[in-house]
């Protein structure tokens, strides 16, 4: 990578950061070197960065609250998402489908914007959108009219958390 694009990622790094998306994600993303995004997140933040691993996909679906939380971030990311060829999150578009969604919950009870408190944060939110970019899940209509998340890949099927009609799909144990 030369300076000029090493710059410019950098710059996409920083954005990054301060979204609190985990260094592994920005790295793979900017094709910094993971070394030099940590010591990035040591500049912006003043703080080393936090380990720890994504979570799995059918632990966002293990209740009526997160199931709606997938539901409200993929919808929007997924109208937000640029079509690509390659089965890569976006980003730039995922950022934008999570102020959204943070905009959509805000003042909800239980979707309180606090870390603790949310059923989504920003690198679930990727865990979501990678997700349906890797056609491990899908959207689909339930009877009642709402969106569903389809997961019968990933052995997770859930009722429509709006009408609790499960369709072709049976209970999850
Ligand atoms: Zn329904």
């Amino acid at each position: 990578m030369n300076r000029l694009e090493q710059s410019k990622q950098t710059i996409r790094a920083a954005k990054y950061i301060q979204h609190g998306l985990k260094t592994n994600l920005i790295a793979l993303d900017t094709n910094l070197p993971v070394k030099y995004v940590r010591d990035l997140i040591r500049d912006i933040t003043g703080k080393s960065p936090t380990s720890g691993q994504l979570v799995e996909v059918p632990r966002l679906f293990k209740s009526k609250r997160s199931i709606m939380a997938s539901v409200l971030l993929l919808v929007t990311y997924q109208k937000i998402a640029p079509k690509q060829n390659n089965a890569t999150v976006n980003l730039d578009a995922l950022i934008m489908a999570f102020d959204c969604y943070c905009k959509q919950t805000s003042g909800l009870l239980g979707f309180e914007s606090n870390q603790c408190g949310n059923p989504l944060s920003i690198n679930d939110a990727w865990v979501l959108a990678n997700a349906l970019s890797t056609e491990q899940i899908e959207l689909s209509f339930c009877r009642c009219g709402c969106v569903v998340i389809i997961a019968d890949k990933l052995d997770t099927y859930m009722n429509c958390p709006f009408c609790y009609h499960l369709g072709k799909l049976k209970l999850r144990s």
